[in-house]
């Protein structure tokens, strides 16, 4: 295939046969892992090959980054041992003090990071509500302001960020804007399409899919000094994938078109079956016609919704945990995007500062048949004593907007 030019075939095409990944000596359908931290020099001392050392240069990760890049319609894609390495490496890549404009709801463990970026060449950061474009223009420190960083949906309150809108704003700023798109995916939302320069992946969670490799994307619109950079930084620090991670990280992308389809139709009835349930306060989920973000997502997102909800109890704290406790099939794990479902207190795991309220559970819609999870959930929620139910959905609803 010409790398250059778009593919006519569908994304579950492409994933479904690795783009052609193969082994050209062998004839091998399936392509070898290529394990070698080393490459032989020509006799002239060259290395015609273009491979030349492990931590800058490896044949299965070039293969996974080919079909990120392909997918997300990006000119080049990085793939890295982390989603933290991902994101935090496009950080250490920039050459001088840079203000940032981040949204406040995000993986928290990166926001913990970018709390503490002035440490790394004296960058600032200020934390908006990027669903509030207001908001976001007025942050701009004109002259100053140099990326934007949203993720949408936002983990774990599933609220929407406009990427086309923010793109205007960053770009009228002279910025570069990057979206953290790992809960979406390129099978849902291609940020690239919408204006955003870098979009960012842990590869960790659908990617993948399998709750077995830890590993990070960064997609490019273009190719730019800050993506040398990044790719210097890469190089630099190790933060590249290790080969066997990229070759199983690809064998999870071949059905990823497959499973998100599934992982979303599931978390739809799921989410419309627990809005009803007298123990739920609110269930928060871009898919349902109440989401207050729906419009955008409906805009954004290709006539799915993802795998990833969360449900807020009426009694708070203490009947989140209890339901938690009390699934058999959904696992009480952390992470998200594997064929098994997850539940998760999240404000347990955030700690202070976070946005989360602590009445939230947040789930990950797997594989499993969609019955047994919803039976299972409703076998939960109904040993929540009805006395728990001390708080009004008006309540609820107020701190979800605030
Ligand atoms: N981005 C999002 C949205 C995440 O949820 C996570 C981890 O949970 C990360 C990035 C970091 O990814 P990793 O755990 O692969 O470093």
């Amino acid at each position: 295939m010409d790398e250059n030019s778009p593919s006519p075939l569908k994304p579950r095409t492409l994933l479904a046969q690795a783009l052609g990944a193969g082994d050209a000596t062998t004839r091998a359908l399936t392509p070898p892992v290529h394990m070698s931290s080393t490459y032989l020099r020509d006799a002239d001392n060259g290395y015609e090959s273009g491979y030349v050392y492990g931590r800058t240069d490896n044949a299965t990760v070039k293969q996974v980054e080919l079909i990120i890049a392909t997918l997300e319609g990006a000119a080049d894609a990085m793939l890295f041992s982390s989603g933290m390495a991902a994101a935090t490496s496009v950080f250490l890549a920039l050459e001088k003090p840079t203000h940032i404009i981040a949204s406040h709801v995000i993986y928290w463990g990166f926001r913990e990071w970018l709390t503490d970026v002035g440490r790394y060449g004296g960058h600032s950061v200020s934390f908006v509500d990027t669903t509030d474009l207001d908001a976001v223009a007025e942050a701009v420190r004109p002259g100053e302001t140099g990326i934007f960083w949203i993720e949408t949906p936002s983990n774990p309150l599933w609220t929407l960020t406009d990427i086309a809108a923010i793109a205007e704003i960053a770009h009228a700023a002279g910025a570069l804007l990057c979206v953290d798109s790992t809960v979406s995916t390129p099978i849902i939302t291609r940020p690239i399409a919408f204006g955003a320069d870098i979009v960012v992946h842990s590869a960790t969670k659908y990617l993948n899919g399998h709750s077995d490799v830890i590993a990070g994307a960064v997609a490019v619109a273009e190719d730019s000094p800050l993506w040398q950079s990044t790719q210097k930084v890469r190089g630099q620090l190790g933060g590249i994938a290790g080969p066997f991670e990229a070759w199983l990280l690809m064998r999870g992308m071949r059905t990823l078109d497959v499973r998100l389809r599934e992982q979303s139709r599931s978390a739809m009835k799921l989410a419309e079956r627990l809005s009803a349930h007298r123990a739920v306060s609110a269930v928060l989920y871009p898919g349902l016609k109440s989401h207050r973000d729906h419009d955008i997502a409906v805009r954004q997102m290709d006539g799915m919704f993802g795998g990833m909800f969360s449900i807020r109890m009426r009694g708070g704290e203490a009947a989140a945990i209890l339901v938690a406790s009390k699934v058999e099939v959904w696992k009480r794990a952390t992470s998200f995007g594997g064929v098994e479902s997850l539940i998760e207190h999240r404000a347990s795991i955030e700690g202070e500062g976070t946005p989360c309220p602590s009445d939230l559970l947040r789930l990950s819609t797997g594989l499993e048949d969609v019955d047994d999870l919803l039976d299972d959930l409703l076998r939960a929620l109904d040993q929540v004593p009805r006395s728990a139910e001390t708080r009004t959905a008006s309540v609820v609803e107020t701190e979800v907007q605030s």
